[in-house]
């Protein structure tokens, strides 16, 4: 009896000691060691790929908001200057960087301009003034060059060493795994640049015609698209009435049957040109930030361009192969 009262008890400490361990787990931080924090999505996927288990990467625009005019919150710029590294696409995609970065005192932080090495195109006058009432402004402030370089996958590619650069230069003893992993996603890159190009060769048209901002056109320039779009580079540029018009009878002429939506907006105004159009609406992503419900379904880079080339085989009607 005595033994089994003994038993009891120490089945009874066992657990409390698993439990109470179990919750001191829980409350720990699941990675130590290297700090990264990264602007857009695309960034963070390819900077969480390349970390794998040996850094802890985190995207510094909240789920689902407005990317182009994004500027970080005094909280914000703490996370920047608490991180061991800090990615970022451009001065055109976030003017605000150079001059926080230059204010920042942080003797351990390492900056990576992701977009440093990438080929740019030059948002030409009517891309930046596309009948938009708003942007002008803006469009003289950003250069004019195109902000949407990961939308180029050879652009990505090069966004992918830059920052592959900055894990190395800021953690050396892990740079081998970084080098695998990067790579990996680079094979990756150039296995979809090729779907890309082998399934949009064989489109009835190859009018893309877009209800958002001027998003896309790297991607049309990549495979011999002709590109359209509503409004201005930046998504804060509103349309005109003259451009609504000019867009729905460029999709009425060209017989598209498709006009194409941008994520994180509300779809409403391409549903109504659409409608007036006699065309159906389908989304394509432009990838700048995911929503909370995205980022619960762990959805990455590749996954948004993947259903990007099923809407684009769709919308323009290409055969695939
Ligand atoms: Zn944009």
């Amino acid at each position: 009896m005595k033994f089994k009262i003994a038993g009891v008890i120490m089945y009874i400490l066992c657990c409390t000691v698993l439990l109470v361990a179990g919750c001191k787990r829980a409350e720990v931080e699941p990675v130590a060691g290297l700090k990264v924090v990264t602007t857009l999505f695309p960034l963070y996927d390819f900077a969480r790929t390349i970390a794998g288990d040996k850094a802890q990467v985190t995207m510094l625009l909240p789920p689902g908001v407005e990317p182009h005019t994004f500027e970080p919150k005094p909280e914000e710029m703490i996370r920047i200057s608490r991180a061991g590294l800090f990615i970022y696409t451009s001065r055109y995609m976030e003017p605000w960087a150079d001059k926080i970065i230059s204010g920042l005192d942080s003797k351990t932080l390492r900056v990576i301009n992701a977009g440093e090495k990438a080929s740019y195109r030059k948002a030409s006058e009517r891309d930046q003034h596309k009948g938009s009432k708003g942007s002008d402004e803006h469009s003289h402030d950003r250069k004019v060059m195109d902000p949407h370089i990961w939308l180029d996958f050879s652009n990505a590619s090069q966004m992918v060493d830059a920052i592959l650069e900055g894990f190395v230069a800021a953690d050396p003893a892990n740079s081998a795994l970084y080098r695998l992993n990067a790579d990996t996603l680079k094979t990756r890159l150039t296995a979809l640049d090729q779907r890309y190009q082998n399934r949009l060769k064989t489109c009835f048209t190859r009018k893309l015609l877009h209800g958002g901002h001027y998003t896309f056109a790297y991607l049309a320039d990549r495979y011999n698209l002709d590109y359209r779009a509503l409004s201005g580079i930046s998504s804060d540029s509103e349309p005109s009435a003259e451009r609504m018009i000019a867009l729905v009878r460029e999709i009425k002429l060209s017989g598209a049957t498709y006009l194409f939506a941008e994520e994180l907006l509300s779809p409403r105004l391409t549903e109504t040109l659409a409608k007036e159009a006699g065309v159906g609406v389908l989304m394509l992503h432009g990838a700048h930030n995911v929503s909370r419900d995205d980022i619960s379904r762990s959805v990455t880079y590749f996954d948004l361009m993947e259903h990007n080339l099923e809407q684009l085989q769709k919308g323009l009607s290409c055969r695939s192969r």
